[in-house]
């Protein structure tokens, strides 16, 4: 009998495919193959496989074995050793073969036995505020939180986890990143992940604006579509929303699916121009924005890629009016994008799923 199959018969392991798949299902809280979850079990711990998706947790086997104290120790001792998780991961059990996840760093610096991590969107409109420390210390008080400022997702942001997170921390708010939640259950770490994800949805929501009829007109002929979301098409038609998302990128995964930032057709531009453009090196971002019209996205769009049109739309309506965003570099774009464990993900992304 393999591990694997023991653990498929653990009630804990049951409830986190659960959970796993109630998130990966929820846009407002996993977008495409983004957030992962993982289980510590004696000196194994078993965490979502790069690339695969949460929604799948029911059906697919997503998990992968990684000797989580030899990976938190060598994250420690931060010698370069944990720089790829592959070594940590315990080929003889990995029924899938697949890699752990890019951010198995942040569930083995946690040393929780279940730890959530999702890109909910109510969390990353806070993340991304420069008054960020401030508004969670109203938003999150008496929750054992700490705020972790962006770092590159890896050992990166495992050692600025180790610098701002003190004993006890059970909740991680990552800076321009997403949300972890952890538990001595299954049942604890959801409970706080809701806690929190309730308590950083505003109460009102910027908006939703409906695909135009004028729009789709301008798009065809093309191989453009309008994102096929409300929130998303309201960045066109709202000047604060496209202010917001009219700059650097604001949190990786738009980056690694869309390209940085946006693409915003400018006063003197025509549409047809920047859409013949669009994703390469003048206008490098897949999403365009015209202003006062809508949102386009590429046809060949895939699911991934869409899913993140979208929670850009999602992020935005939930950043509240008067708050000034915190984006990430043009270094902290370029090394995101150089990064090989991106790349493979991205090489995922492209087979289909
Ligand atoms: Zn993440």
């Amino acid at each position: 009998m393999t591990l694997y199959s023991k653990l498929q018969a653990n009630p804990e392991f049951i409830a986190l495919c659960a959970v796993s798949e109630r998130l990966g299902s929820d846009p407002l809280q996993v977008q495409g193959p983004g957030g992962n979850t993982s289980i510590k079990s004696a000196d194994l711990m078993w965490v979502k496989a790069s690339g695969t998706w949460l929604s799948d947790a029911l059906t697919t086997d997503l998990f992968v074995p990684v000797y989580h104290e030899v990976l938190a120790a060598a994250l420690v001792a931060d010698d370069g050793r944990a720089n790829d998780v592959g070594p940590f991961t315990c080929a003889a059990e990995n029924p899938s073969g697949l890699r752990a996840s890019i951010e198995a760093t942040v569930h083995a610096s946690m040393p929780a036995k279940v730890v959530l991590h999702t890109h909910c969107v109510a969390t990353i409109a806070a993340a991304v505020r420069t008054d960020a420390p401030t508004f969670l210390a109203a938003k999150l008080a008496g929750l054992p939180y700490a705020f972790i400022p962006y770092a590159k997702p890896g050992i990166d942001l495992a050692r600025a986890i180790r610098q701002h997170a003190p004993a006890g921390t059970q909740i991680l708010i990552l800076g321009n990143h997403g949300l972890v939640t952890c538990g001595a259950t299954v049942a604890e770490a959801d409970s706080l992940l809701r806690d929190v994800s309730a308590r950083l949805t505003p109460s009102t929501l910027a908006g939703s604006a409906d695909i135009t009829a004028a729009f789709c007109e301008k798009l065809s002929g093309s191989e453009w579509i309008p994102v096929p979301h409300g929130p998303s098409q309201q960045i066109a038609h709202d000047a604060r929303l496209l202010a917001l998302a009219d700059g650097r990128t604001l949190y990786p995964d738009h980056l690694v699916f869309l390209g940085p930032g946006v693409t915003v057709v400018r006063e003197g531009e025509q549409l047809k121009d920047v859409l013949t453009c669009a994703g390469q090196q003048q206008f490098p971002s897949k999403l365009v924005i015209m202003p006062g019209q809508g949102v386009a996205i590429p046809d060949s769009a895939t699911p991934s890629e869409i899913a993140l049109a979208r929670a850009l739309g999602d992020v935005l309506v939930r950043i509240e009016p008067q708050v000034s965003v915190s984006r990430l570099s043009g270094a902290q774009e370029a090394e995101l994008l150089d990064w090989d464990a991106e790349v493979y993900r991205q090489s995922l992304n492209r087979e289909g799923r």
